[in-house]
């Protein structure tokens, strides 16, 4: 390892980050009071504040260090791809090695009518990027009134104005302006509050039933996409019923309407694989998004996986000076697709989905001990996407007053004792870097027990 060590002037640090620093998804009536916490330094599976404790990190950075901190391989990549050629752009016909490298690794990656990458910034770029892409095709089609986005109450797919909109978590738009009439929002599709008078079965058909109400009510000649996280992640990880994506996916596709598989958190390997939609969830969709874990956050990235169906399209040319004209100065980033390269290196050679399918299954039993306490309600998700939902009754499953700030009071806890959860609402969310191992799962569990 050949990291240099840099000593920082802490109170410097937090009265500048006070004056001038706009945290995004800040509670001002917390920074007020107790200002940041600077995480300084990481290494593997902990990060370390400027204050040097050490901390396991439960949530990987932001759902997104998947190869685990400090990989000095990535950062190597990163140093010699910006000093042999740091940036130069995409448009047009120009390109560069990684970005050329990286999109035929994913075609290799995903399903295999997804053979065609379009680069972004992020995830919210990546959603944004990929309606404006939808509509294009709509229009080039000669089909210009499919324009409408279904999407779920819930729902995170971003902050952009467009994936602002499609998100469907309502704290998070709120005071915020949204593009209400591109989007609808259906229900969540959330087995343990679904009406209790129903099986997960006359659940799922109840959720495949809405679907067909809203594109009766709207008219798939308006409908354009359907958009949905294969486990909702930010709105509470959030399980649908057993065969859901694949019914929702069969009557969108019946009805000319474009399914996207917004996999930015469900992705390379969170859930034991590249791409959970058809491994996992046995969905083939028209559009796969991802970011966060496909450069394991070294380097800012997201794509948009397209079918050959759709570039067709796409690629048509449109005739004396038409041109395909969306994009981003960082489309195709020559350091962050080296990033993401060597990342994708690093999962394959290390086995690391191979990791996840070994030590999800036991990270979710593990967790699952902790329903013996009162106020655990429910403990769910899949492998390393993993939440604790707080409640106040377990039988009638009634939250805590918002004042508890029981995810907040939790994850707090868990910090004194070495460890950062995520605090979202009455939630504890675990969403690890994928090379936790069955002994620091026991260390874990143990903290959270405490
Ligand atoms: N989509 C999903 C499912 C996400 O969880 C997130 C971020 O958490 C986004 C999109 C937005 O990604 P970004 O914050 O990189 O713009």
């Amino acid at each position: 390892n050949n990291k240099t060590s840099v000593t920082y002037d802490a109170q410097d640090l937090w009265q500048k980050d006070r004056n001038h620093f706009i945290h995004p998804f800040t509670d001002f009536s917390l920074f007020h009071e107790k200002g940041c916490d600077l995480i300084t330094n990481s290494e593997g599976i902990y990060v370390e504040d400027v204050r040097g404790n050490r901390f396991i990190d439960g949530i990987a950075g932001l759902w997104c260090v998947n190869v685990g901190h400090g990989r000095a391989e990535i950062g190597q990549a990163m140093a010699d791809q910006a000093t042999r050629m740091a940036y130069f752009s995409t448009f047009n016909n120009l390109s560069n090695a990684p970005a050329t490298e990286l999109a035929a690794k994913l075609a290799e990656l995903a399903p295999s009518h997804l053979n065609h990458v379009f680069y972004s910034c992020g995830g919210s770029t990546a959603n944004d990027a990929t309606i404006r892409l939808v509509h294009y095709y709509f229009n080039r089609l000669g089909k210009p009134t499919k324009k409408h986005i279904l999407s779920r109450n819930n729902a995170y797919h971003g902050t952009t104005y467009m994936a602002a909109s499609l998100t469907g978590i309502a704290s998070n738009n709120w005071e915020f302006d949204t593009l209400d009439h591109l989007v609808t929002h259906l229900s969540e599709a959330n087995c343990y509050r679904r009406p209790e008078a129903m099986t997960e079965a006359e659940y799922c058909d109840h959720l495949v039933d809405e679907l067909e109400s809203a594109i009766e009510r709207i008219g798939s000649d308006n409908i354009a996409a359907f958009i949905a996280e294969p486990i909702m992640g930010a709105g509470g990880v959030l399980m649908a019923p057993q065969g859901y994506h694949a019914r929702m996916q069969a009557v969108c596709r019946a009805n000319h309407i474009l399914y996207i598989a917004d996999e930015v958190v469900t992705g390379f390997g969170r859930l034991g694989h590249f791409f959970a939609s058809e491994a996992v969830f046995d969905t083939q969709p028209d559009i796969i998004n991802v970011a966060k874990g496909l450069s394991s956050g070294y380097a800012p990235l997201g794509a948009t996986l397209i079918s050959d169906e759709l570039y067709a399209v796409l690629s048509t040319p449109q005739g004396l000076g038409g041109v395909l004209s969306t994009g981003f100065t960082y489309s195709g980033h020559p350091v962050s697709c080296a990033a993401a390269l060597k990342n994708i290196e690093i999962i394959e050679r290390e086995g690391i989905c191979e990791n996840v399918r070994d030590v999800g299954p036991y990270l979710e039993r593990k967790l699952k001990t902790l329903a013996v306490h009162e106020t655990v309600g429910d403990i769910r998700g899949s492998h390393f996407m993993m939440a604790i939902e707080n409640v106040a009754d377990k039988t009638t499953k009634e939250l805590l007053p918002v004042e508890a700030r029981v995810g907040d009071r939790v994850a707090a806890e868990a910090q004194k004792r070495g460890l950062i959860i995520r605090p979202v609402g009455h939630l504890s969310i675990i969403s690890p870097p994928l090379i936790w191992s069955r002994q620091v799962v026991d260390e874990v569990v143990a903290i959270l027990d405490e």
